[in-house]
């Protein structure tokens, strides 16, 4: 009998952990899990991110267990679908295999159909992991931070933290050394932190707009997503936002919110009243922004969009992000 298990995590495996005891033979089982590494003990995730332990300490159950009980292991891999009469799942991974030209109307190809790699340096981009060259996005995965694609303090904080438990210099720029120990790819050129600069007083300065810029890709990223009610405040993460899980997703990207808030809390985040490049709309009920004039809001339905249309403040609380 098959048994797929999708998440990767302590509470699933723990339970495969107790089937393997009980029936050892009965299953053949596949696991699916988002995240990179085997399965860890997330409670310790911690002092790994701050440096005190490293990863390979705190893992459960490493590859050579899952290979020495027959499972396999699908890393990386995000399910997306979940098709119980045809009994397949869909991972997110970009490549079309037989399961998804199904799903798409198709005939499956003679061989799954992937992207072709250019070595067009994509050192900085923001979008998702390819199956080549290491992305962002990849190396946040890895160190098992949010993977919204944005190398902003955080990553470098946590990159660093990395390289010192790793014996690496501690410079937080992933470059082939970092990347290998991280488990990834070589990135096509080193990756590292875009900075915002020192302006602290909202000044177009190129600081100022390596910030705005951030935030308006930031916006762009989530700007197809679905509305998810409560979308973005588990992780910054998600498939799809609720209207303060997008404001709060592009303020972080533009390192300027460290974690989701809700459009109450959002009524007293930063400064009051319109920022010269980012006002911030919210009531209890609602929030939205802008960012140079131009409105991204969930509001009219679909998810986070941006907005041609003016709308009122009127009803909002009126905050910025001080400096913006
Ligand atoms: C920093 C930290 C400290 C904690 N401290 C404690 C503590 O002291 N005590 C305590 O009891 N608990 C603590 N917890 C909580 C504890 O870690 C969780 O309760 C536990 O990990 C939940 O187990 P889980 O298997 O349900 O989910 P998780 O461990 O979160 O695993 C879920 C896995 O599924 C994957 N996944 C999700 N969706 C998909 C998909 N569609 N396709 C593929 N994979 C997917 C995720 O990437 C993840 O790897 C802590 C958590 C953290 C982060």
């Amino acid at each position: 009998m098959k048994l797929v298990l999708v998440g990767n995590g302590m509470a699933g495996v723990r339970a495969i952990e107790e089937l393997l005891k009980i029936a050892p033979d009965m299953y053949d089982i596949t696991v699916f899990g988002a995240e990179p590494h085997p399965n860890y003990n997330r409670i310790l995730l911690s002092p790994v991110l701050s440096g005190e332990q490293t990863l390979d300490q705190i893992m459960l159950n490493d590859r050579a267990w899952y290979a020495a009980n027959g499972i396999t292991l699908h890393l990386g891999k995000e399910v997306v679908r979940i098709d119980r009469a045809k009994r397949q799942v869909l991972t997110a991974d970009g490549i079309v295999g037989p399961a998804t030209a199904q799903a798409m109307g198709l005939s499956a190809p003679s061989s799954p159909l992937r992207e072709a790699h250019s070595h067009h340096a994509r050192a900085h981009a923001s979008s998702d992991s390819s199956a080549g060259s290491s992305s962002v996005s990849d190396v946040q995965r890895a160190l098992g931070i949010s993977a919204d694609g944005v190398f902003g303090p955080q990553t470098a904080q946590a990159v660093k933290h990395f390289q010192s438990a790793h014996g690496l210099t501690a410079d937080g720029v992933v470059g082939p050394a970092t990347a290998e120990a991280l488990g990834i790819g070589a990135p096509s050129s080193p990756l590292h932190e875009r900075h915002s600069g020192s302006s602290g007083d909202g000044s177009s300065s190129s600081g100022s707009s390596s910030v705005i810029s951030r935030m308006i890709a930031a916006a762009d990223h989530i700007a197809n997503t679905p509305y998810v009610y409560g979308g973005g405040h588990g992780s910054f993460v998600s498939s799809g936002y609720d209207c303060s899980g997008s404001v709060s997703y592009v303020l972080h990207a533009g390192g300027l919110l460290s974690s989701p808030e809700d459009s109450t809390a959002l009524e007293s985040y930063g400064a009051p009243g319109p920022g010269q490049h980012v006002t911030i709309y919210a009531n209890s009920g609602h929030a939205w922004m802008t960012i140079d004039g131009r409105r991204f809001d969930t509001g009219g339905g679909g998810g986070s969009r941006w907005k041609s249309a003016p709308r009122s403040g009127a009803g909002f609380v009126v905050r910025h992000p001080v400096g913006y």
